[in-house]
């Protein structure tokens, strides 16, 4: 079996679980984030903290801390050198009291039912935070893309179908793409799923490719959808975007569209990083009049790597992978992976720093955050600011079940709609109850799935 790639691992593997509950949730010390590696119990004393800030009852808490139902499925597989393989995969709907179960499902040699259990929890708030009908599921099958051919992982996706095709649906719990899986993946799943029950089903399964049922605007829609929050936390402290500067780390697609429309609101991006494959460390290009995003993108990569070299010969400055987390710029958008802002580099956030929007998942451990939050720094959490791709799913899933298409304009304008409230809804609590801002985004969300429990009678 061929070594995974250690990017890959850290940008997707178990870490990204732990990181993320851990985020300021939990009071524990860095040694305790370090030790602990059950991504679910994590998940669930995060759960736990808010559950007490909303005084739940006993019977909330005992239901929403544990996913209401898991799948566990064995998917014998025939291998192109004819041998059979057999390959374990996991569904867990954590919570539908507000809508159907939504969430991705995940190819990962490293796939655990923790980690799956976990997001699926994540997925229920993250829905919720941002007000659209839909519960918490996550899906993980525990295989290595790397190394199966195409025909291999058709077979296990069609596998994974015919063992949950009872149990899932548009009106049940609908996947998505997730760690490599693709659009492809999404479309094998959905015909295998429209076999078995013998008609059309569109509405089964989103991130599908646009023509064959996908929605416009879902490739913009997380970046733009933590510039609509960015916008908004501007707008606050009635900081004209004009005259701030952006540091964004990272250059895939959260933080290349995120830049986008930043530049659309006459923003200026003076610095980005990237994973540079062949050194094996990240990198970041700084430029003083702002990056250009046409000739970056011409000198990157499928993965979002810049060509060093050539960003020098573009006038860049090369600096260490670190550096954006450094630079004097108002805003700092870490869209790459989770653990990169800590306690060891916390305190190299320039004062100029105002606002701090969380493109990717976990991006700040626990102790890193109690310091942004001290020194008074607007935090838009992950779990809002980074919304925008589910709800741009949920749009799809809408356009399939009608079988009608909107235009991109419609399906960006609604997605700044549902960003622009939530953002609203989770500053405005935070300024009601003097909140942190992330603390804010989980009362909210948590708040709204316990009350649509106790609503039908649940608890
Ligand atoms: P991507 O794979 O398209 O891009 C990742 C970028 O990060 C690449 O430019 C890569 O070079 C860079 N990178 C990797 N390691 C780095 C390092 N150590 N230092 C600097 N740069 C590094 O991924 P993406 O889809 O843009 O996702 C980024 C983050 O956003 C992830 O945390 C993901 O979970 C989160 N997220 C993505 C979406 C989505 O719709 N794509 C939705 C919600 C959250």
């Amino acid at each position: 079996m061929a070594a995974i790639n250690p990017v890959y691992l850290d940008n997707y593997g178990i870490i990204n679980y732990h990181t993320h509950v851990f985020n300021h949730f939990l009071e524990e010390s860095e040694t305790m984030a370090e030790k602990s590696f059950n991504p679910f119990e994590m998940a669930q004393a995060q759960f736990d903290r808010v559950a007490e800030i909303l005084d739940l009852d006993q019977g909330t808490k005992e239901l929403l801390r544990y996913n209401l139902r898991e799948y566990h499925v064995s998917i014998p597989v025939r291998m192109d050198d004819g041998t059979v393989k057999v390959f374990r995969g996991f569904r867990v709907q954590h919570n539908d009291a507000r809508g159907p179960a939504k969430g991705g499902i995940r190819f990962h040699p490293m796939e655990t039912i923790d980690t799956v259990r976990a997001l699926a929890m994540w997925m229920t708030w993250k829905c919720s935070v941002v007000d659209i009908p839909l519960g918490g599921g996550k899906g993980g099958i525990i295989c290595d893309p790397h190394n199966l051919s195409m025909r291999e992982q058709e077979a296990i996706c069609r596998g994974w179908i015919r063992h949950l095709a009872k149990d899932m649906g548009p009106l049940k719990d609908v996947p998505a793409p997730d760690v490599m899986t693709s659009a492809q993946h999404m479309l094998w799943m959905l015909d295998e799923f429209e076999a078995i029950h013998g008609q059309r089903l569109p509405g089964f399964i989103t991130g599908k490719p646009v023509g064959m049922g996908g929605s416009l605007g879902r490739t913009e829609a997380t970046g733009y959808g933590v510039i609509f929050t960015v916008r908004e936390a501007l707008k606050q402290l009635e900081i004209p975007a004009s005259e701030t500067r952006a540091s964004v780390q990272g250059f895939g697609n959260v933080a290349q569209y995120a830049i986008e429309l930043y530049n659309q609101i006459w923003g200026k991006v003076v610095c980005v990083s990237s994973w540079d494959q062949k050194d094996q460390t990240s990198y970041s290009f700084y430029k003083e009049d702002g990056v250009d995003l046409a000739t970056l993108r011409s000198i990157t990569d499928r993965f979002g790597g810049i060509d060093k070299v050539r960003a020098k010969e573009h006038g860049y400055e090369v600096l260490p992978g670190e550096a954006w987390l450094e630079q004097d710029v108002e805003i700092l958008i870490p869209s790459a992976l989770e653990h990169q802002i800590t306690w060891k580099n916390v305190d190299k956030i320039s004062k100029s720093v105002k606002i701090i929007a969380e493109g990717a998942n976990g991006p700040t451990t626990p102790d890193a955050d109690k310091v942004i939050h001290k020194r008074g720094i607007f935090m838009i959490p992950d779990l809002l600011a980074n919304a925008g791709g589910v709800t741009c799913s949920y749009f799809e899933q809408v356009q399939s079940n009608m079988n009608y298409f909107w235009e991109k304009d419609e399906v960006l304008g609604k997605l700044d709609t549902k960003m622009t409230s939530a953002f609203n809804a989770v500053s405005d609590l935070a300024k009601k109850k003097k909140l942190y801002m992330r603390d804010a985004a989980y009362v909210i969300a948590v708040g709204r799935v316990a009350q649509a429990c106790k609503d039908r009678g649940w608890v």
